[in-house]
């Protein structure tokens, strides 16, 4: 097998990762939602974002707008809790 082989056969195999593992997850292929335009986590309509960067993450997340911004939330949330328990924990030592 050739280099330019090679390279198109693990970009397969990564596209088959992929969509194996937002299935098991989400019921639905990320090749196959991008390609209908729909998020990948809620399987509603993702045409409609606020910003431009959204837009660009949609074809690498599978991402709506709005399960962008939850997860966003989310993830600020936790940042927070864990950074309220290590200064509990600094408070304390
Ligand atoms: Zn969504």
């Amino acid at each position: 097998m050739n280099e330019v082989n090679k390279e198109k056969w693990s970009e397969e195999k990564r596209k088959k990762v992929i969509d194996y593992i937002y299935e098991k997850n989400y019921g639905r292929k990320f090749s196959e939602s991008i390609a209908h335009n729909i998020c990948v986590i809620c399987g509603g309509e993702a045409k409609e974002f606020t910003t431009e960067k959204y837009r660009k993450d949609y074809l690498n997340t599978g991402n709506c707008q709005k399960c962008a911004t939850d997860l966003e939330e989310k993830i600020k949330k936790m940042v927070e809790i864990s950074n309220n328990i290590r200064m509990r924990y600094t408070e304390r030592n």
